[in-house]
């Protein structure tokens, strides 16, 4: 079923903290909510839930307005930060509580949780507690809950955040092919940028409150349209038009003409070539080594300009380099 939002506001007294949110979400589709912390993430997935009530706009799910459906009617299945499981419950009880409480028949009960088990790589578990699993076992838990009842619509707030690197890592490949398999709709919110690029098929850029882009992985990535989003998605360079055009004509193609607005060109350092020259434009400042590649900050006609090399780039602090862009590298974005 389709989700369809449309100029969805949302006041806390004064502070407004969502304004004209329009946002779709296909039948099988997984999207990402992505921004910084305070932006409204979590308020939008508490109104879609039905948690909290919202000012103006409409929120319909297959046609359907959802208004005034309370959250218990929507039937969408919720995972929090928190594992949230319940402490006196084992693995397989808290899985097939939700069918229990609708009064599903024990062999139903007992087939869907055996059928979910497998799919989040928990069988052996099935008669542990809470506290004898660890993070990642006890979110893999929370999502095969939700998943039980078979929900129109699974909503995800920040599920990896409270989980160590490696598992986050390994979590979001199995989120995601669980999310195929089931083919649910489903809506994550996120402040990390790396988990909105791997797994959304849209992601949907906030900042204070408003959608600032919304667009593939690949669009976000590749053509941010607001100086937020070349910065929050990745790191880039933004540089004046005048500065943009001394980097090379060819940079990013014609400038945008729109009347009052002074457009910046967005550069990420991966697109930045660095090479050292007795006689180059640029002096680096500062390397810092990444491991599989080092970050170069330079000072280029007095702007700060960062690039990416190789990780056996021989530069250090004081070297003089020269830098060249390909052709297209760069995007136009709004200021
Ligand atoms: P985070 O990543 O930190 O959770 P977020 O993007 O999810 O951030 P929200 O929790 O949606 O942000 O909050 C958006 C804004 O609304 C914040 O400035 C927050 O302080 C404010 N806010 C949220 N809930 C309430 C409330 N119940 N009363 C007053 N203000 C609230």
């Amino acid at each position: 079923m389709h989700l369809k939002i449309r100029n969805l506001s949302k006041s806390f007294g004064q502070f407004r903290a969502l304004s004209g949110v329009d946002l779709d979400v296909g039948p099988q589709e997984f999207v990402c909510l992505l921004g910084p912390s305070g932006c409204g993430k979590t308020t939008l997935l508490r109104i879609v839930a039905g948690l909290e009530p919202f000012d103006e706009g409409t929120l319909e799910l297959g046609g359907r307005d959802l208004t005034r459906v309370g959250a218990q009617h929507r039937g969408f299945g919720i995972v929090f930060q928190s594992y949230s499981l319940f402490p006196h419950m084992t693995v397989a009880q808290n899985i097939g509580y939700g069918l229990r409480i609708r009064k599903a028949p024990g062999a139903a009960v007992a087939a869907k949780v055996a059928q979910l088990m497998e799919i989040v790589h928990l069988e052996a578990f099935a008669d542990r507690y809470p506290w004898q699993l660890s993070g990642g076992q006890q979110q893999r838990v929370a999502i095969a809950r939700a998943l039980a009842v078979d929900p129109a619509l699974l909503l995800l707030d920040e599920p990896l955040s409270a989980l160590d690197a490696r598992v986050r890592v390994e979590l979001r490949t199995e989120i995601r092919e669980v999310q195929r398999r089931l083919g649910i709709p489903t809506i994550m919110v996120t402040h990390d940028q790396e988990e909105a690029l791997t797994m959304a098929d849209k992601v949907v850029c906030m900042n204070a409150g408003t959608i600032e882009q919304i667009g593939s992985p690949q669009d976000v990535y590749a053509r941010p349209r607001t100086r937020f989003v070349a910065d929050f998605v990745g790191t880039s360079n933004l540089l004046e038009a005048a500065a943009a055009q001394a980097l090379g004509p060819d940079v990013a193609g014609p400038l945008p003409v729109q009347k009052g607005t002074d457009h910046l060109l967005a550069l990420r350092p991966e697109d930045i070539t660095l090479t050292r020259a007795e006689d180059g434009e640029a002096a680096v400042v500062r390397v810092t080594y990444l491991g599989n590649s080092k970050r170069v900050a330079l000072d280029w006609r007095g702007i700060r300009i960062l690039a990416d090399g190789h990780r056996g780039l021989d530069l250090e602090p004081g070297d003089r380099a020269s830098l060249s862009v390909a052709p297209g590298a760069g995007v136009w974005v709004l200021p």
